[in-house]
């Protein structure tokens, strides 16, 4: 199954990609996470990323692009992925299709998970990573077993440097001008599925997979 997941900062992909992934046995490409472990490595690409990111704009396009060619042509991930984060402009999205056409295969769903803005800037203001797994947890909505280590490896979680509130508000404005119009170029593409991504992080699991399962027996 190849398919995306879009929504605002904090509507919940990184906690719903690692769950479906799981599920679907496909694994999750996230860009966010990609650059960060760049960031974080020191390498070229992450020192093109670092400014952007930093100020929560969208890091150029033929920088994205080809980081998501090369992740896409590894092995795992001929059979199936779940992108998180990717596409996140129109131009970005028909570069996705091409790259799939010249492989000769498509997107089967494009899942829009929708929250308004004042539970997002909640979500972000609270949200907690793990620096070796990716897992993402919230101190009040989704907090770790033990306060400040990761469930998985007990790594000590950390606050994105981008999580702040102007930043966070600067990021809502880049999704509404730049991702939103993805949702319109979905559906006019007959991959859209939205779902409301409120309510606790197993009510919305449920509403993605059903959602996704209806999308795929309709096609
Ligand atoms: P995104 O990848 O879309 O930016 P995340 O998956 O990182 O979003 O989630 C943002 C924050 O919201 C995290 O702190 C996460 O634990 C929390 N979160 C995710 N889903 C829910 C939910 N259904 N209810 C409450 N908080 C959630
Ligand atoms: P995320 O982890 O998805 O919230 O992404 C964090 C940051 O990484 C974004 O604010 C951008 O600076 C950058 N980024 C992630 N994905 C993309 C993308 N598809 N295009 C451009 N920049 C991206």
């Amino acid at each position: 199954m190849r398919a995306v997941l879009v929504g605002p900062p904090g509507a919940g992909k990184g906690t719903q990609a690692q769950i479906l992934a799981e599920e679907l046995s496909v694994p999750k490409v996230s860009t966010g996470d990609i650059f960060r472990a760049n960031v974080s490595g020191g390498t070229e690409l992450g020192k093109k990323a670092k400014e952007f990111m930093d100020r929560g704009d969208l890091v150029p396009d033929e920088v994205t692009n080809a980081m998501v060619k090369d992740r896409l042509a590894q092995d795992d991930a001929t059979e199936g992925f779940l992108l998180d984060g990717f596409p996140r402009n129109v131009p970005q999205a028909q570069t996705l299709k091409g790259m799939l056409s010249d492989l000769g295969s498509g997107l089967d769903v494009v899942l829009e998970l929708r929250v308004d803005e004042e539970e997002v800037v909640k979500r972000l203001s609270g949200r907690r990573s793990c620096p070796e797994c990716g897992r993402v947890y919230h101190v009040e909505y989704d907090a770790p077993r033990s306060e400040g280590k990761c469930d998985n490896e007990g790594a000590e979680l950390y606050q994105r440097e981008d999580d702040r509130e102007e930043t966070i508000r600067h990021r809502l404005k880049v999704y509404r001008e730049q991702t939103a119009p993805l949702v319109e170029f979905y559906a006019a593409e007959g991959l859209l599925a939205t779902i409301a991504a409120t309510g606790s992080v197993a009510e919305v699991t449920a509403r993605a997979k059903a959602a996704i399962a209806e999308k795929r027996s309709a096609a």
